[in-house]
């Protein structure tokens, strides 16, 4: 396993080695979860799997509250946030924020209805 530095996203996880914000060293807290987490990607055997990692840490709220914070200091973390996103390799998509976008219009959709 290989761990490259990049000045975007936050961190990703990609042929067995994991990419991650070069400004994330300033937060070691932050660093070691964040790097704990995409290790679990790196063992994760399926896109099930991946997404319920993903879904897990969407209630470690310390966390969510420190990747918020690292976001608005470093904007261009807020890349690895969109569903299809570009980098230096392509386009790339995020299965778990398809997943949670296709949740919130389908409450949305749901609740116009509900309303109307
Ligand atoms: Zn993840």
């Amino acid at each position: 396993m290989q761990l490259k530095e990049i000045n975007y996203g936050v961190a990703f996880y990609c042929d067995g080695n994991i990419e991650v914000n070069k400004n994330l060293n300033k937060y070691p807290k932050l660093y070691k979860d964040v790097i704990k987490h995409e290790m679990q990607h790196l063992k994760s055997k399926s896109d099930m799997q991946d997404l319920w990692i993903d879904f897990k840490d969407l209630f470690k709220i310390k966390k969510r509250f420190m990747l918020i914070g690292f976001c608005l200091l470093h904007p261009k973390a807020l890349i690895a946030d969109s569903p299809i996103y570009l980098d230096k390799d392509g386009i790339k998509y995020n299965l778990f924020n398809i997943v949670l976008m296709v949740i919130f219009l389908v409450l949305i959709i749901s609740t116009i209805f509900i309303l109307k």
